[in-house]
C-alpha cells in the first residue's frame, strides 16, 4: 500500500468493514477510501470488488444455492448459465473458463454478437444476438439507466432468460417518486429534458443517463412478464461488507 493511501485508509478507520467476501470466498477488509458513497466503495482488499457487486454476488449465492461459500461456486455448482454485461469484474474473474458463463460490453461501431475475446460479445441490450431462452441469470449493472429504450431492453432480456430464470440487476433508483426521465427518445432524436447527466464508463469514458428509475419500474416489468423482488442490504450482509445498496431480481414469468 502506498504511503498516501495508507494514510487515507488511517483517516478513515472507523469506515473500513472486516469479513468473508463472496467474489473471492477470503476473510478480508473492505476499505472505504474514496468518496461517500459506501455502494460505489468498501473495496475487498483481496479482489478489488466494491460493496455493490458483492450485494450482487450475494444476491445470485442466495438464489442459487446459499451453503456455496462464494457466488462461482454456486453458478458451478448448479450448473447456472449465467451472463453479465461487465465482463471486468471480480465475478467475472471468479468465473471465466468455466463453460456456462458469458460477458459483453456494447462498444458503438462493433456489430453486435461480434467477439470481443474468449467468452466475450459485443450486445447490444435493445436487440441482443442470443437465442430464445439461453440463460438462467443475465447480470446488469447500473447500465439499464443508459440504454435508449429500456422497454425493448427488458423484452429482450425477457427473450433470452429461460422461464423461471432471473435477471439480477441495479440502477440508480428513486423509493418515494416514479422514473424521472431526463432525454425523451420517443422520436429519433434524443431530446433533453433537463441537463445531461453522464455516469463513468471504463471504455467510452462517460455515458449519458437518459433516467433514473423509480417506482412505476416494478409495474413496467411486470407488464414485461417479470416478478421483481427488491433485496435491500440488511444487517447480516454487513459481515459481507456490503452497504447501503439494493439489488434487484426480476424473475421470468413462464
Ligand atoms: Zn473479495
Amino acid at each position: 500500500m502506498r504511503a498516501a493511501t495508507a494514510w487515507t485508509a488511517l483517516r478513515r478507520a472507523r469506515e473500513h468493514a472486516v469479513g468473508r467476501c463472496p467474489i473471492c470466498g477470503r476473510r478480508s477488509v473492505f476499505l472505504q477510501l474514496y468518496g461517500d458513497s459506501y455502494r460505489e466503495g468498501l473495496a475487498c482488499v483481496r479482489c478489488r470488488s466494491v460493496s455493490r457487486k458483492r450485494h450482487v454476488a450475494l444476491v445470485i449465492r442466495d438464489a442459487l444455492d446459499p451453503s456455496a461459500p462464494t457466488a462461482a461456486d454456486a453458478v458451478r455448482r448448479t450448473s447456472t448459465l449465467l451472463h453479465t454485461t461487465d465482463g471486468r469484474d471480480a465475478l467475472s474473474a471468479s468465473l471465466r473458463g468455466y463453460p456456462g458463463f458469458s460477458s459483453s460490453d456494447y462498444e458503438p461501431g462493433v456489430e453486435p454478437g461480434a467477439s470481443l475475446g474468449p467468452q466475450a460479445t459485443c450486445q447490444d441490450l435493445e436487440r441482443l444476438t442470443f437465442a430464445d431462452g439461453s440463460f438462467d441469470v443475465l447480470v446488469t449493472e447500473d447500465v439499464l439507466e443508459h440504454v435508449r429504450r429500456p422497454d425493448a431492453a427488458f423484452r429482450e432480456i425477457h427473450r433470452v432468460l429461460r422461464p423461471g430464470g432471473r435477471h439480477v440487476f441495479t440502477v440508480p433508483f428513486f423509493y418515494d417518486r416514479p422514473t424521472l426521465t431526463r432525454v425523451d427518445t420517443s422520436g429519433a432524436e434524443d431530446v433533453h429534458l433537463m441537463e445531461p447527466e453522464y455516469h463513468g464508463d471504463p471504455i467510452r469514458g462517460r455515458i449519458l443517463a437518459y433516467r433514473t428509475f423509480g417506482v412505476d419500474l416494478f409495474a413496467d416489468l411486470e407488464r414485461s412478464g417479470f416478478a421483481t423482488t427488491a433485496h435491500v442490504a440488511q444487517r447480516r450482509d454487513a459481515a459481507y461488507g456490503i452497504h447501503d445498496s439494493v439489488v434487484f431480481v426480476s424473475r421470468r414469468l413462464p
